[in-house]
């Protein structure tokens, strides 16, 4: 059981951004309308993920932290139909197998529980006061998989991925307050007040959001709304485009490549915009071989919605006279 959490682990968590990820999806999953996301050295010394969510009842504690134990079934494709974003069950047993975790917890304000788990096994849980909702601290990554340890890049490296992967999350979920903070830092804050240009001001600044421009078309197959850069505001990587299908973050390089497309020769050589673009789709439209945690999916059709991504960030930018 304790090797095949670590295996699993090996599979889900990758590096710190990998926990990051799963801790916060719960968090959305619980329905919290705010996630605060704490790390240390770039979640090498500590993480933190807290949340007003649900909370788990006290008898739930233990199941929760075993595989398999979800309280969210669903299959790939209804992912993309329902909202919940974790399905297997395995994310909590794996990282408590590779880690120290303290979880404090309460699903009524007042009353709740801690529990304590280091390598995968609960060394202790009581009764403790806590406000409603869930915290979970995660110490000493990887302690006991040195393997894996090595495979940790520096601090710069890992926190960029955690950044990254707290803003898609963000992008994705503008009804929920999110802090990110590294130490004492904050790396970026958004309102939660549901205004998707409001929140990308809070993950890439005001001076950007301001200055996108809002697009939105639909063809007989696609929905799709969002904002893009002028060409002037560019970055030196694509990864500032994000994707949200039926409300989830996900890659995909053609849907990426007709964004880029849009701007026709208006970009610089090895610039990119930024971007957040929602898309509505009939879940049939996706590929049920995608692995939920490679964040990539296909879609059938992917050309004609590259094309309609393509098609109307052209129009919005001509209408610009640029
Ligand atoms: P999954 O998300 O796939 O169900 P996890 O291992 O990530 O599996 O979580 C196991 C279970 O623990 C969840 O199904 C949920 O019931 C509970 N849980 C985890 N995190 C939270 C949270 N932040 N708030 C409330 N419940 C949670
Ligand atoms: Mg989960």
């Amino acid at each position: 059981e304790a090797l095949t959490n670590q295996i699993a682990a090996g599979e889900v968590i990758e590096r710190p951004a990998s926990l990051i990820k799963e801790l916060t999806e719960n968090s959305i999953d619980a329905g919290a309308t705010q996630i605060d996301i704490r790390v240390v050295d770039a979640g090498l010394t500590l993480m933190e993920v807290m949340d007003n969510g649900s909370g788990i009842d006290r008898e739930d504690v233990p199941v929760a932290f075993k595989r398999h134990a979800t309280s969210k079934i669903a299959t790939v494709r209804d992912l993309f139909a329902i909202h919940s974003l974790g399905f297997r069950g395995e994310a909590l047993a794996s990282i408590a197998s590779v880690a120290d975790v303290t979880l404090a917890t309460a699903t009524v304000a007042g009353v709740g529980t801690e529990a304590h788990l280091v390598g995968g096994k609960l060394v202790d849980q009581h009764s403790q006061a806590f406000r409603q909702g869930t915290s979970i601290k995660v110490a000493d990554l990887f302690f006991n998989t040195p393997a894996r340890l090595k495979y940790v890049r520096s601090q710069a490296t890992e926190l960029s991925h955690i950044v990254d992967i707290v803003s898609r999350l963000a992008l994705g979920h503008p009804e929920i307050a999110f802090t990110l903070r590294n130490g004492d830092k904050v790396a970026f804050k958004t309102t939660g007040n549901g205004d998707l240009q409001q929140t990308i001001a809070g993950v890439y600044g005001v001076n950007i959001a301001r200055s996108m421009l809002a697009i939105a078309a639909t063809d007989s197959d696609f929905s799709i709304s969002g904002y893009v850069s002028l060409p002037d505001t560019t970055r030196s990587s694509r990864n500032n485009i994000t994707l949200l299908i039926n409300g989830r973050y996900f890659k995909n390089y053609n849907l990426v490549k007709g964004i880029i497309a849009g701007y026709g020769s208006k970009l610089m050589v090895g610039r990119f915009p930024v971007a957040v673009i929602a898309i509505e789709l009939d879940p049939k439209l996706v590929d049920v071989n995608v692995h939920p945690t490679k964040q990539e999916v296909r879609i059938s059709k992917e050309r004609e919605l590259a094309d309609l991504l393509k098609t109307s960030i052209y129009a919005r930018l001509s209408n610009q006279n640029l």
